[in-house]
């Protein structure tokens, strides 16, 4: 479960002659995975129209993005430069969501030059700050106290994130005011979430508030949006989201919606990490080992290269290349090189015993793993790999420089002369 038996036949027998090659720390993805499970996504949702769009900030890589293109998804940006990586893999207007939340006009106007997109509007206030008002537009709900949420994004009446139940109707009539002819409804409620109810939940609520909406106001929706939030076992003993059961609840909504009105809205959706979460590991290797209160194994990658333990104290499986746990296991720390104690991979955990040299293999880094790196401590962001389906492996992002991280210091300097005479 954490890395696939699949996935593990074909990178570990070859992982040292990768290490060697390309150096470590690095991410290596694996583009077979990927596919496979793009696959089950699609065949799960086989009853309805159905499109999945990457959500682009759990894995901005082209070379990714091309993949998930080419196997027929559509890309949900939340800022300008997720959505010129979108345009430049070729996506087209009607391939890219646009759910951005605080945006300035500036944005809109960039979002919308930028050749076009699906706006999915993330306050009523918006409305007007749309320069032209595009023919298809969608809002993000919040269903406040009509949902309970989940831990990683928050309770909805917490949750910065959409519009109330009361501004709904208001602001699908407003953007019609101005021009909008075709609609579309979303929602985003939980997050990495393995409970499949909580989405058959938003299902429910999506189709019952369009069923409002158009009553109230004529119109027929083209879309309801379920969002993303589709969770991943990362422990061991987690169960795993059982999707087909989800797929087949959420198209009997569906069709029941289609019989009562005799149309039916496609169903759309943004999940990231469900996509890419479980396809990528991040390889370090042991530099150093220390024995104070504690046993520490120190690791020549960061927390710039993966935030979740840090941030969400988040598990993440390790596995030690040709060391299989046994009953010799020792319980370690095993750290990156930050002047922060929170930057560990693992707190107390059982591993085989780790000598200098040996390559750590940190489970399902390939969602929010590199995309969330930062370069606090003047610590790097690491190489990126894709293991592709016919065997060869190829580098798709640098490793960071000293020249990256100098860049944004190399420029003209400018002066304001505040109270000088
Ligand atoms: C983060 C985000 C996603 C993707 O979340 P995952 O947990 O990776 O599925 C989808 N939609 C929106 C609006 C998001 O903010």
């Amino acid at each position: 479960m954490p890395i696939s038996a699949d996935f593990k036949g074909r990178l570990y027998p070859h992982l040292e002659a990768i290490a060697a090659h390309f150096g470590t720390p690095f991410h290596v993805y694996d583009e077979a995975g990927i596919r496979q499970t793009a696959g089950q996504l699609k065949t799960a949702f086989h009853a309805v129209e159905f499109r999945e769009f990457f959500a682009v900030k759990a894995l901005p890589n082209l070379t990714i993005m091309r993949i998930l293109h080419d196997e027929g998804f559509g890309f949900d940006c939340s800022s300008i430069p997720e959505l010129i990586l979108a345009r430049e893999i070729g996506a087209q207007p009607d391939d890219i969501l646009f759910t951005s939340n605080n945006t300035s006009a500036e944005e809109f106007a960039a979002a919308l030059a930028y050749g076009g997109c699906i706006l999915n509007l993330d306050d009523i206030s918006l409305i007007d700050k749309v320069p032209d008002m595009p023919d298809l537009i969608s809002f993000r709900y919040n269903p406040g106290s009509q949902s309970s949420g989940n831990s990683i994004i928050g309770n909805p009446i917490e949750a910065k994130f959409g519009l109330a139940h009361e501004q709904i109707v208001d602001a699908y009539r407003m953007a019609r005011e101005r021009g909008a002819t075709r609609f579309g409804l979303h929602a985003m409620i939980v997050s990495n979430e393995r409970d499949y109810q909580a989405f058959v939940q938003t299902t429910f609520i999506l189709l019952e508030l369009v069923e409002r909406i158009a009553d109230k106001l004529n119109i027929q929706f083209e879309f309801i949006n379920i969002g993303g939030g589709l969770g991943i076992p990362y422990h061991p003993d987690d169960k795993p989201l059982d999707l087909k059961t989800m797929a087949a609840a959420i198209q009997r909504s569906f069709a029941y919606f289609t019989r009562m009105h005799q149309y039916g809205p496609k169903l759309f959706m943004e999940a990231g990490r469900y996509i890419t979460g479980p396809h990528g590991v991040l390889v370090t290797r042991a530099i150093n080992s220390k024995d104070i209160y504690r046993r520490y194994i120190g690791v020549d990658a960061s927390m710039s290269a993966l935030m979740r333990p840090a941030i969400y104290n988040a598990y993440h499986h390790i596995a030690v290349l040709g060391k299989e746990s046994g009953e010799d296991d020792v319980v370690v720390d095993v750290v990156g090189s930050l002047c922060e104690n929170n930057d560990k991979f693992a707190i107390q955990r059982a591993l085989p015993p780790i000598e200098d040299g040996d390559l750590l293999i940190i489970h399902d880094s390939g969602a929010h793993g590199h995309a969330m790196g930062f370069n606090y401590n003047g610590r790097l962001r690491p190489q990126e790999l894709l293991l592709r389906s016919d065997g060869t492996v190829e580098r798709i992002r640098r490793a960071e420089t000293i020249e990256d991280y100098f860049a944004t210091l190399d420029f003209e300097s400018k002066t304001l002369p505040i109270g000088k005479t």
